[in-house]
């Protein structure tokens, strides 16, 4: 099929995932090339500076205990954190209302409370016993994979409220609604992170830190190190493979390379066009393992308000769209800036009104948590990561009831000479940065041993 090759190696995709894996491979000897479909590199991070010029984070911006790789990373880049600002009582809206609360669950309704610790506890049981290479291989895949995670608060969780707070944590996490969900998928990820407050805390869980620089800047700077091996504006839209070696078309950059690394989420690989196509195992996952759904918003004010009344900027709320909201000022203080989620069924709503009509909807709900102060930003900003054409959503591939225990197999498995990263195949922290940075490391470490060089 090739004459020769270009290069050892092609990575397809610069987000972590893509750039660490290239970053490894000229470590290790190999000739690289990096084709990104965008013309800017960190795929589903993005840090753009606000009117006055505070940085931004669009997409990915915490990091939490456990979550090393990507931490080493920033580290050896130059890239630092601060602590997510967590001081002051939390907002709980509920019913129409706001109820500050300290620490923990939302307890307005102490019941609520309890009922979520138990579901907590049982879950964190039940992932503990998910092996993180092969979720499929627990003893429980069949059954937890039959299900979703909705099915199952309706089964094992009595209390409306604590089952409503569950539905937020799930949307919060997965961007997807609990009944999209297999359970499976919901322990796997939570497995993977060391327990379900892990993933919801602050301080101690995934939302402790940010980088001052803007969780981009890692990506750019690895970029920056690459220099011309890196090539933007190249959408990838057919792979050849065979026996001989790959190739790799974008428009008018087609790369010839012994071997390829896709570093995109199953969806958008199977967008592509493969010659000879793949089996059907391989092609009838990337079917199966949609985006998630999530709107990121950001309300800028002259001062973080909320501070003076005592309040950490933290909300969780019944209501919509707008459900969970931190505070996400620089580590000065100034400006003031409250970030707002809106996911799951939420986000897809959302994005059909018209642009007055979703800012007007945000700026009720932050009035709602906040008071009138909230309503008068003097920035609002949003990004919709499903209309992103090489996204196609976040904060990741979901896998819905019955794909891990009848697909999983094929997540990272290399066809031939074409191998698979980006945090959907992570182990650890999968659909976080730190799974995306992990699943670099280990496909360019399965590449360099292919090529006799590991
Ligand atoms: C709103 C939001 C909030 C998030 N919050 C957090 C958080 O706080 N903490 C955290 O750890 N994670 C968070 N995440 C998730 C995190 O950003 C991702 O897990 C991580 O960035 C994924 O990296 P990746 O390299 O696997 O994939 P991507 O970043 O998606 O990289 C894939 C790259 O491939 C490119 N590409 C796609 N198709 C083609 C093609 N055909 N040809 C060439 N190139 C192509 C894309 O443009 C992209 O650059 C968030 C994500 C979003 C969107």
């Amino acid at each position: 099929m090739t004459a020769a090759a270009d290069v050892d190696v092609v990575v397809v995709g610069a987000g972590l995932a893509g750039l660490v894996a290239a970053r490894d491979l000229v470590a290790g000897g190999a000739e690289v090339v990096v084709l990104e479909a965008r013309d800017r590199v960190g795929g589903r991070t993005l840090t753009l500076p606000a009117a006055d010029g505070t940085p931004i984070d669009h997409g990915g911006q915490w990091i939490g205990p456990t979550q090393d790789r990507v931490a080493a990373l920033a580290q050896t880049l130059g890239v630092t954190t601060f602590a997510t600002w967590d001081r002051g009582l939390h907002t709980e809206f509920r019913d129409g209302r706001a109820h500050r609360f300290d620490g923990g669950f939302p307890a307005s309704d102490p019941g609520t409370a309890v009922a979520m610790g138990v579901a907590i506890r049982e879950l964190d049981a039940m992932a503990a016993t998910v092996p993180p290479e092969a979720p499929w291989s627990a003893d429980q895949a069949p059954a937890w994979d039959a299900q979703t995670v909705e099915s199952w608060l309706q089964a094992r969780v009595a209390a409306e409220g604590a089952r409503t707070w569950l539905r937020t944590a799930v949307r919060s996490t997965l961007a997807a609604e609990a009944g999209e969900l297999s359970l499976l998928h919901a322990l796997f990820v939570i497995r993977g992170a060391g327990g379900l407050a892990q993933l919801l805390e602050t301080a101690g869980g995934a939302q402790e830190r940010r980088f001052h620089q803007g969780a981009q800047t890692i990506s750019i700077r690895l970029a920056e190190a690459l220099g011309e091996r890196v090539v933007l504006g190249a959408p990838v839209s057919v792979v050849r493979h065979d026996a001989g070696g790959v190739v790799v078309e974008a428009p008018g950059r087609d790369c010839a390379a012994r071997r390829a690394i896709l570093a995109i989420p199953p969806a958008l690989a199977g967008r592509l066009a493969y010659r000879p196509a793949l089996p059907g195992w391989r092609s009838q996952l990337t079917q199966r393992v949609p985006m998630g759904s999530v709107v990121k918003v950001h309300a800028l004010y002259d001062e973080p308000f909320w501070r003076r009344h005592g309040l950490s900027g933290l909300v969780v709320s019944d209501r919509g769209p707008v459900e969970v909201v931190y505070d996400n000022s620089p580590e000065g203080g100034s400006p003031g800036v409250l970030v707002g989620f809106v996911e799951g069924q939420h986000a897809r709503d959302f994005s059909r009104l018209a642009p007055a009509d979703r800012r007007q909807a945000v700026l009720d709900g932050l009035v709602g948590f906040f008071g009138e102060a909230a309503g008068r930003p003097r920035e609002l900003l949003e990004r919709a990561w499903a209309d992103e054409e090489y996204s196609g959503g976040c904060f990741a591939g979901y896998f819905p009831p019955g794909v891990w225990t009848s697909y999983g197999r094929a997540l990272r498995e290399p066809i031939g000479r074409l191998h698979w990263a980006g945090t959907e195949t992570a182990t650890v922290w999968n659909s976080y940065m730190d799974g995306a940075v992990r699943s670099g490391e280990r496909a360019a470490a399965e590449v360099l041993a292919a090529l006799g060089r590991g």
